[in-house]
């Protein structure tokens, strides 16, 4: 199963953030750790730069957090939709940059927290119409409480991407394919 990529990149970014509050630490405390955060992830449209909307954005996480909580497919259809309307989604295809034509959730100008709620509703939506809910998991490293979003063709994805559990799934690989080479 492969998903298209704006619904890949939504659920990747929904994590990213979400993981931005992990164990217990603000990993966005200011705005400036919210512009990398947005940088990194290409994120266009609105910024205002603001603490209001720093504090938008912080309160998004637990909202988006709840569906790594559930397994129930039912109640995330309920989340998922409350986040669409919340956010007064808008899906539209837009072009900017070199990217092809992509989904665009919400207006350009519409809040960024709102933009981030409907992107990442989207993606748990596309995953949830494919069967395919049980993507969102958590990180099996003992020692960490971050959530993942596994991507992979045999789902085997089993470590979160936010430095040590991610380095030592790599490194564990590079050995594997080094070994049968
Ligand atoms: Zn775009
Ligand atoms: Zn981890």
């Amino acid at each position: 199963m492969s998903f298209a990529s704006d619904t890949e990149s939504a659920l990747v970014s929904a994590a990213v953030l979400v993981n931005t509050a992990r164990g217990g630490r603000e990993l966005l405390p200011d705005q400036a750790a919210l512009t990398a955060l947005l940088d990194a992830d290409n994120w266009t449209g609105r910024r205002d730069g603001t603490a209001d909307e720093l504090h938008a954005v912080q309160a998004l996480r637990p909202r988006l957090l709840e569906l790594w909580g559930v397994t129930d497919v039912d109640q995330a259809v309920v989340m998922v939709n409350a986040l669409l309307e919340e956010s007064g989604a808008q899906p539209r295809l837009a072009r900017h940059d070199d990217l092809g034509w992509h989904l665009h959730v919400t207006a350009d100008d519409a809040p960024l927290a709102d933009r981030m709620a409907a992107e990442a509703a989207m993606g748990v939506l596309d995953l949830i119409r494919s069967g395919e809910f049980t993507r969102l998991r958590w990180c099996e490293s003992d020692k960490c409480d971050a959530v993942l979003v596994d991507l992979s063709r045999n789902r085997s994805k089993r470590y979160c991407d936010t430095g040590n559990c991610g380095n030592r799934a790599h490194v564990a690989a590079y050995r594997a394919r080094k070994s049968v080479r």
